[in-house]
């Protein structure tokens, strides 16, 4: 007996228009109902691991304690301390002296100072390190109930952006929607600056992998708005057709994107498990063709009634690949490129040079 999810995956994924059809402003609502699935992840399910240890002499970095279901935020903030921008930004930071009892009797302290603690721990110590103040500081009182990761990326860099705005610097990036009217041709820009792209993983022609740097090509490419996405234009006053392109205007250092493996489709969310090949570079169009070298995925195994989050990191010190599962840490190579499981990819911009 096949699961309502093999079924959905049969019907949805081979077409294309069925989501396709949702146009920009569909996948901008689906995108805002991705923190919701958070409520509906609990419990691990199972996992898997990619990639062959390779049992090498080098000592691993260390890993963190998973205080339940809290794998989602081990991950995300392995990739924050394996950020070169990130974490130097971090630990050069003047801080004041840190207020642990007032953290731990009202979860209300500096997040900023307590991931500079963790940085120095993750530097230091000698055995898995605990997430506990990073926890309190952003008030989850239960930490059995998991998370997406998306929702946990934003919530970390908008609060720690409150203390210290220029930790989101290294992530920031400025684009601009322009939508022309197909009759008068009058022009709507309209400025966003973000921290992540959200890419769709929906096979290609025939069925064939999807691949993430045609998939952020895509982002960039025109579309025409018609049909039930027309576009209001205040010039003509009434619905008319339109051209919509999204465009660069500033890059960041680091590029983080998202998978959608998670959709909403008659009432229901479901997660898209179809192989994505992760490209190791990416190309982005502005102004003219800048490279990016991918660092770090995080993977989302499981469902969404349960799962378990990993992150797959190159460490910029040790220049070789690790697996980050909570507190077990252990060196692979490469994996392949194909993934159902990636969710979060990072890259860093090749113009900046290598790391020291
Ligand atoms: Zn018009």
């Amino acid at each position: 007996m096949e699961s309502p999810g093999d079924g959905l995956a049969r019907c949805l994924l081979p077409d294309q228009g069925l989501l396709c059809g949702l146009g920009t402003w569909g996948r901008r609502l689906l995108l805002l109902s991705i923190p919701l699935i958070a409520m509906l992840s609990v419990s691990l399910s199972f996992w898997r691991r990619r990639g062959r240890s390779t049992r090498g002499t080098r000592k691993p970095p260390i890993g963190l304690v998973n205080q339940g279901a809290t794998c989602y935020l081990n991950s995300i903030l392995q990739c924050l301390f394996f950020t070169p921008e990130f974490r130097k930004a971090v630990l050069e930071l003047e801080l004041p002296a840190a207020q642990p009892a007032l953290c731990r009797d009202h979860g209300e302290s500096s997040l900023v100072t307590q991931l500079q603690r963790l940085f120095l721990d993750l530097q230091d110590a000698q055995a898995p390190v605990t997430t506990r103040a990073i926890t309190r500081c952003l008030g989850l009182r239960n930490v059995y109930e998991q998370q997406d990761v998306l929702e946990c990326f934003q919530t970390l860099l908008t609060r720690m952006a409150v203390e210290k705005v220029e930790l989101r610097q290294a992530f920031q990036m400025l684009t601009e929607r322009v939508i022309q009217c197909q009759v008068c041709k009058d022009e709507t820009r309209l400025e966003e600056a973000r921290l992540f792209l959200m890419v769709t993983v929906l096979p290609g022609p025939e069925e064939s992998v999807c691949s993430v740097a045609e998939a952020v090509q895509a982002l960039f490419r025109k579309e025409q708005v018609t049909g039930d996405n027309q576009y209001f234009c205040e010039m003509c006053d009434r619905k008319e057709d339109a051209s919509s392109e999204l465009c660069l205007r500033a890059l960041p250092s680091v590029l983080v994107i998202f998978l959608e493996r998670f959709t909403f489709y008659r009432g229901a969310f479901w997660k898209l498990k179809n192989k994505v090949t992760v490209s190791e570079k990416l190309i982005l169009p502005f102004p003219e063709k800048n490279c990016y070298n991918l660092f770090a995925v995080c993977h989302h195994f499981g469902d969404l009634t349960g799962g378990h989050y990993v992150a797959d990191i190159m460490s910029f010190e040790k220049r070789c690949w690790y697996r980050f599962s909570d507190d077990h840490v252990e060196e692979i190579q490469p994996g392949p490129s194909e993934s159902s499981t990636a969710y979060l990819l990072m890259y860093r911009r090749e113009s900046l040079g290598p790391t020291t």
